[in-house]
């Protein structure tokens, strides 16, 4: 029996989007294995309705998986709402995926007014939080307790201040250790140095952006923004080590103004009302690198190049498969946009985040290709919701 719901006041996700509801699909395959997989890589892209429960699921819901002929795939939350189906309690499908909660928001936010105050299980009781919970939820999505988040904050914050000149005890005592011990034994575990040699260290806040297509690690510096990247890319562990190396910098959890200024510009992107990205870039590589990245910046909002172009643009017509590669290796997503970059025949070719992530890139932006097949998308005839364009 299905339960008409009523949309209350609905999240991002599952407002009405004109663009999504024309947004091709994956095939039925290859969603129904996206579910048994639980891959948060298509979160996002669809949402999965059970008919016999009248309950929709992200694709990475944890719950247990239904049959396959239960299963009807939706293209926005919207759309399962509209049908009559109730959002999963486990796997919450109407905020966007990896999104803070209000509460947890809030405390963030009293942290980085002062990274200095140590919140014990005590002030967490009193601002309405449940310690284990809370403990559980920065498990799930920094990685680390809460205690441990205060932590890294407290560090970056010392690290900061040690590289604005301050005196290793001042830095020290400030941010809450009790011993000028505690707090270099600290600082040698981050960053590998001591604290007299850590005063240059480059402190890289990291920080999680949901957005429709899934949560996204944002780094920045005090110069600019070096990191976006979505949080299950194949490669991130690997990316993120060669960060660290390369910009000789400490990585650690939070946020700074810079990377605040992107969250702002991403959300107006996905509403469809940003189409140039200004906050500072930091894009550290081989002069090559940056060629080929500066040049990926050049190209237009919703227009696409070939390798071909972008090698010819650059001056090394003949460096095409190099200019691949250093597509490949961009570590700031959306911003620099390599997913603007397509095969000479027309042909979406590869993307690090999942080549459903680059179509759904290129349709929110407007292109539209021969890579999006028929009008009618087999998906939908199957489920008997009627032709893509509603013509038919
Ligand atoms: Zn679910």
């Amino acid at each position: 029996m299905i339960e008409r719901t009523q949309p209350p006041d609905l999240a991002p996700s599952a407002r009405r989007d004109e663009a999504a509801e024309e947004r091709p699909l994956p095939t039925p395959d290859e969603m129904y294995a996206a579910v048994l997989a639980r891959d948060t890589r298509y979160d996002g892209i669809f949402f999965t309705a059970v008919k016999t429960t009248g309950i929709f699921c992200r694709p990475s819901c944890p719950a247990r998986k239904p049959a396959r002929e239960n299963v009807m795939f939706c293209r926005t939350a919207a759309e399962a709402l509209e049908l009559g189906f109730r959002p999963c309690k486990k796997c919450r499908p109407l905020e966007l995926p990896g999104e803070t909660p209000e509460p947890v928001r809030r405390l963030l936010a009293e942290v980085e007014e002062d990274p200095t105050r140590r919140l014990n299980d005590d002030d967490l009781r009193a601002r309405g939080h449940d310690p284990v919970a809370l403990r559980r939820w920065f498990k799930k999505h920094h990685g680390m307790t809460f205690h441990a988040y205060q932590c890294s904050r407290r560090l970056a914050w010392a690290l900061g201040e040690l590289s604005r000149g301050a005196r290793i005890t001042e830095a020290g005592f400030g941010s809450g250790y009790e011993s000028l011990s505690a707090f270099q034994d600290a600082v040698r575990q981050v960053t590998g140095r001591s604290a007299a040699r850590s005063r240059g260290a480059v402190v890289v806040q990291i920080s999680r952006v949901a957005t429709p297509l899934g949560p996204m690690l944002l780094g920045a510096t005090e110069e600019g923004v070096c990191l976006l990247e979505f949080t299950d890319r194949p490669m991130l562990e690997t990316q993120l080590r060669r960060l660290a190396k390369l910009l000789d910098c400490v990585l650690l959890p939070g946020t700074n103004e810079h990377a605040a200024r992107l969250e702002e510009e991403l959300r107006e992107y996905f509403a469809g009302r940003l189409r140039e990205f200004t906050t500072p870039l930091v894009t550290h590589g081989s002069d090559f690198q940056r060629r080929v990245w500066n040049a990926l910046r050049e190209i237009p909002f919703a227009e696409t190049r070939s390798y071909m172009e972008q090698a010819r643009l650059i001056g090394s017509p003949g460096a095409v498969r190099a200019v691949a590669r250093a597509n490949g290796d961009n570590r700031i997503a959306i911003v620099i946009p390599c997913h603007r970059v397509i095969g000479a025949d027309g042909s979406l070719t590869g993307y690090g985040g999942g080549l459903w992530r680059k179509k759904w890139l290129l349709h929110h932006e407007g292109v539209r290709g021969a890579w999006e097949g028929r009008r009618t998308d087999p998906a939908q005839t199957e489920l008997g919701l009627g032709s893509v364009d509603g013509s038919s």
